[in-house]
């Protein structure tokens, strides 16, 4: 029985190591060039969404104020239509986008 089962073992290992180092030999083959490729496409797609954001920055350099949603009023809990002018937008409604020279 012991001796037997050293033997099984010694099999098992054999036929688990084998494609364990074809599989690392392979995925370390394919990952050099494939991870390198994707950092290179994941830079320009970085660079292309930032040069398109300072665009649109450039083209709208406000956007709406959240904290009254840009109507520029802060309405009263009470008196639903009492209101006086948002203190984050001092009732202008917008913000200036982040990055925009409005700042
Ligand atoms: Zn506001």
């Amino acid at each position: 029985m012991t001796s037997m089962t050293p033997h099984h073992d010694a099999t098992l290992t054999l036929v688990v190591n084998v494609p364990r180092h074809i599989q690392q030999a392979r995925s370390g083959q394919e990952d050099a060039p494939s991870s390198g490729g994707g950092f290179l496409a994941l830079a320009v797609l970085v660079a292309v969404l930032v040069v398109a954001y300072r665009i649109s920055v450039h083209l709208h350099p406000f956007t709406k104020c959240s904290t009254c949603r840009g109507s520029g009023k802060h309405f009263g809990a009470v008196f639903k239509s009492a209101h006086r002018p948002c203190d984050a937008c001092r009732g202008t409604g917008r913000k200036p986008r982040r990055g925009s020279r409005a700042q």
